[in-house]
This record gives structure tokens, C-alpha cells and sequence, in this order.
């Protein structure tokens, strides 16, 4: 599938570099003792330096740092043992201070990579500019009064970390992988919790246009995506937008521009600032950040089973196809569950089941995995009877509706109904001797030679046991009676 856009010049290559923004996951601000719990009534999680009170003075959040250096280490990336804290220098209500503290020349994370996990099992590298440390604003809040902004400095000074990544993305597809893939990364280490209904994972996107191998076009960046459908709404139309502006004899205007996605559109919101409009200079108050080797060595020994790792290990080990392998990591809570399976159940029957059967009826509930009304055991359970041969696979469907509906166990409904595979030679014998009985006249046209009636014989057999006796047995069983 090409993913060109078609001109009436020809074919033109959309390229995006995304900046996430990611809240870091702690206790307490970047800079202040406030608290950074979400939810709380308006201006209670403010400290003094937060309200950007004259004379006060920042204090660095050392889990800030840690969580950082995980982000930097779990994407491969550079640490910077030196990194220095810059202020950005802007108005705006929400941030009292008047600058915003931030990393800019030395960031604490340099170069690093992302795999994207394709639909089609393909993997695509895009390579990790920096991550940089910096304060989240406050909010403003223009809804309660129409003569009155309020503002809220709860979210004022938390720690973000902003992910940059270069401009190696070139569909709307890939970016959301990316963002998607970001969000995975970050839940797995526990240093955001990429919540993005709560705001605390966001992004920019920065798009262009090119004729393919082109020279870079000129960028928009569409400011605070907060969701993967967004993201990639935002971007088709972007994009569409500018071939068409270039096309009509246009030239692209480097701004920033809003998602309005009610309308499914992207607007200006401001011309481009430069980084020289900011003003960057050292925070006089912190001095240069300066951490060992030794600290950075003993965060990357801590750290977890990454997705990518784990889905090369499901891969080899377990023999899972790379897009199911890549669909059970790519949500922590989906692997959580599947090796509390792979404890008690084959691991290909269970990765096939749980991304099939199991997903299909949870989405028909609207239940995630974490409130599933099957447990991990329970489930595990019903597989092990499919694959010690107690029920087929056709009569699982129907004990995993019923496990849904009453919240009995598989074996207790597999016992209760009675619903245990024949495998009883004699048994099923019978059956087939009264299924040879009732269709002589297949018998006969069988035997001189239509082949394909066999199917014809298995079918009635397994219908007569009511879908109960073993497809082997009875395949063996019908070959020999009817020779
Ligand atoms: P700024 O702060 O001005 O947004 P950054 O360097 O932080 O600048 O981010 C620039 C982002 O824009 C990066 O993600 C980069 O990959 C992306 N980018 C740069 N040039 C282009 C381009 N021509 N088309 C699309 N994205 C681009
Ligand atoms: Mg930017």
C-alpha cells in the first residue's frame, strides 16, 4: 500500500517529526514538595516557588532525574552525565514565573531509537533526537465565567520530559504507531503513566510535505494532540492541506496550528516563534545537573522486560507470529495477563484464544483487560481443557460464553453439561455405525468413489455427539469402517 498522497503534480511524501511530551511520574513537583496528584480542587497543589513568588528558590526532584535517565535508557539513548537547565523566557497567564525552566543546549538525554510494530508485522526504526527535562504550566480556565479567566496552578511546575524525535515518519500510520509505541514504552518503566485523557502524555506534531526524495518541505506543527486517532486525523488533513496550498502556487507558512476535532481540521494559532524570541539562558538558581556512571548503570540494571524484548522472546520462544507477539506487548496489562496464561496454558493456543475469543468478547462488553470478567486462571483453565483434548476447540467458544455470562468456571460448566469430548473408541463407534446406517446410499456413492463424501460422514458423526466426540478418533474410526 502506498502511502503517497496523489497530486496533480505527481506523488508527494508527508514527513513528521513529533515532540511528546510526557508528565514524569513522582510524587511531588520538578521543582517544589507540592503534590502532583490529579484531580484536586484548583490551586491546592501549589508551592511557593510554583506560584513563582518572588526570592524563592528551586529545589531539584532527584525521581525526576531517575525516571528521565529510565525514559533515556529504555530508548537506547545517549545519558548525559552534564546537562544544564535553561530558562525559556515567554509570557503567558498560566505560568507565573514568567519563563519556563527547561533543558536546551544540554539536554539530559541525547540520541536514541523507536521500533514501530506495523499492522503488516513489519518493524520501522526512527531515531530519538533528545529528551529533555522540563516544568508543565498551570491551566486557564475560561468555562466558569464569560467576563473572567481563572487560573489553576495545580499542574503548574510538574515535571515533564519532551521527546523529540527526527523527522523519520512519513504516514499518519507510523505516527501513531510511534505515539503508541512511546506510550508502551513509558507504562512499562513506570515513568509516566500515559494516561492522554488526562493530559499527561501529549504531543506535537510537526509535518511537511515533499515531492518523494525531495528536499524537506516547510513544517507546521499542529500543538497538543492528545490522542492516537487525533494524531492521525491531524496529520491527514495537514497534510492534505499543504499539497494542495503548494500545488495552487501557494508556499507553506512555517506556524503553529491547532486540531479542532470536531471539524476534523487543523487552524493557524500563531506565526513560528524561534528559539531567539525565548530569550534561552542558564537558570542562574540550578546549577549545571552532573550525575555518575555508576547512577546511570544501576537505573539500566533495574530496569524491566522492554516490550521490544519481550516480543522477541514471544517470537523465538514461544513461536508467536511477530503481529501477535506485537499486539500482546503493546499494552502492558495485556502482557501482565498473558503470562499469567503461558504459567498454565500452551503459549501459542493462548496467545491465539486470548487475541481472538478473548478480545473479541471483551470489546462486545466495552471491558478493558484489567476489569475482565475472566481471570487470567479461569481462562488458563478453559485452555488447558483444549489442549488435554477434554472439549474441542468448537465447544470452548460456548463454555467461554457461558464462563462470560454466569462467572462459573470452565470445568464446572464443562462437568454440569456434560460437555466433555467422547474419546471413547466404543462410543463413538456406535454413533458412527448409526450415521453409516441412516445413509447407505452415501456409502455406496462413497465407495465408488466420490471421495469428498468422507467430509459428509465426519460432519454427521460430529453432529450426532453433539459436537462432543474427538475429530481424530472419529476421522480414524470412519476410515476404517468405511474402506
Ligand atoms: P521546535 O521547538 O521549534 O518545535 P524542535 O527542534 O524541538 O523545534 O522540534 C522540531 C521537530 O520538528 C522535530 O521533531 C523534528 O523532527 C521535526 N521537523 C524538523 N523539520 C521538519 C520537517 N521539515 N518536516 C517535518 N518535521 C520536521
Ligand atoms: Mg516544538
Amino acid at each position: 500500500m502506498s502511502q503517497y498522497i496523489k497530486g496533480n503534480t505527481g506523488d508527494w511524501e508527508i514527513v513528521i517529526g513529533l515532540e511528546v511530551h510526557a508528565q514524569i511520574t513522582t510524587q511531588s513537583k520538578l521543582f517544589s514538595g507540592a503534590s502532583t496528584t490529579f484531580g484536586a480542587e484548583p490551586n491546592q497543589n501549589v508551592a511557593f516557588v510554583d506560584a513563582g513568588m518572588p526570592g524563592m528558590l528551586p529545589v531539584i526532584n532527584e525521581k525526576a532525574i531517575e525516571q528521565a535517565v529510565r525514559t533515556g535508557l529504555a530508548l537506547g539513548a545517549q545519558i548525559n552525565l552534564r546537562s544544564v537547565f535553561d530558562r525559556k523566557n515567554y509570557f503567558y497567564p498560566d505560568l507565573p514565573q514568567g519563563y519556563q525552566i527547561s533543558q536546551f543546549l544540554d539536554p539530559i538525554v541525547g540520541k536514541g531509537e523507536i521500533l514501530l510494530d506495523m499492522p503488516d508485522g513489519s518493524v520501522k526504526k526512527v531515531g530519538v533526537t533528545r529528551i529533555h527535562i522540563e516544568q508543565d504550566a498551570g491551566k486557564s480556565l475560561h468555562e466558569y465565567n464569560p467576563k473572567f479567566s481563572y487560573i489553576d496552578l495545580n499542574r503548574a511546575g510538574v515535571a515533564l520530559m519532551e521527546v523529540v524525535s527526527e523527522p523519520d515518519m512519513r504516514s499518519a500510520d507510523e505516527a501513531a504507531a510511534y505515539l503508541k509505541k512511546m506510550r508502551s514504552i513509558v507504562r512499562y518503566i513506570g515513568s509516566c503513566d500515559g494516561d492522554m485523557d488526562k493530559g499527561s502524555m501529549r504531543c506535537d506534531a510537526n509535518v511537511s510535505v515533499r515531492k518523494v526524495g525531495g528536499p524537506l518541505g516547510t513544517r507546521c506543527e499542529i500543538k497538543n494532540v492528545n490522542s492516537v486517532r487525533f494524531l492521525h486525523k491531524a496529520i491527514e488533513f495537514e497534510a492534505m492541506r499543504q499539497v494542495e496550498i503548494i500545488e495552487s502556487g501557494g508556499v507553506i507558512d512555517q506556524e503553529t496550528r491547532l486540531f479542532d476535532s470536531t471539524k476534523g481540521e487543523t487552524r493557524t494559532m500563531r506565526s513560528k516563534e524561534d528559539a531567539h524570541d525565548y530569550r534561552y539562558f542558564p537558570d542562574p538558581d540550578l546549577l549545571p545537573l552532573e550525575i555518575t556512571q555508576e547512577y546511570v548503570d544501576a537505573i539500566k540494571a533495574s530496569l524491566p522486560e522492554l516490550p521490544d524484548e519481550r516480543k522477541n522472546r514471544y517470537i523465538s520462544k514461544f513461536g508467536l507470529s511477530p503481529y501477535d507477539a506485537g499486539v500482546i506487548v503493546g499494552e502492558k496489562e495485556y502482557a501482565a495477563y498473558y503470562e499469567e496464561l503461558t504459567k498454565n496454558a500452551d503459549p501459542k493456543l493462548a496467545a491465539n484464544w486470548m487475541t481472538s475469543e478473548l478480545f473479541g468478547r471483551l470489546n462486545k462488553i466495552g471491558a478493558d483487560i484489567e476489569n475482565s470478567p475472566i481471570s487470567a486462571a479461569a481462562f488458563a483453565e478453559l485452555l488447558a481443557l483444549i489442549g488435554n483434548d477434554t472439549i474441542s476447540g468448537k465447544i470452548a467458544k460456548d463454555v467461554l460464553d457461558k464462563m462470560f455470562e454466569s462467572g462459573k468456571s470452565a470445568k464446572a460448566i464443562v462437568e454440569e453439561e456434560g460437555l466433555q469430548q467422547v474419546t471413547d473408541m466404543g462410543a463413538i463407534e456406535k454413533i458412527i455405525d448409526e450415521v453409516i446406517a441412516a445413509n447407505q446410499n452415501k456409502v455406496a456413492e462413497y465407495k465408488s468413489g466420490k471421495d469428498k463424501l468422507f467430509g459428509f460422514f465426519v460432519g454427521q458423526t460430529l453432529k450426532a455427539s453433539g459436537g462432543k466426540a474427538n475429530p481424530a478418533a472419529v476421522n480414524d474410526l470412519l476410515k476404517a469402517k468405511l474402506s
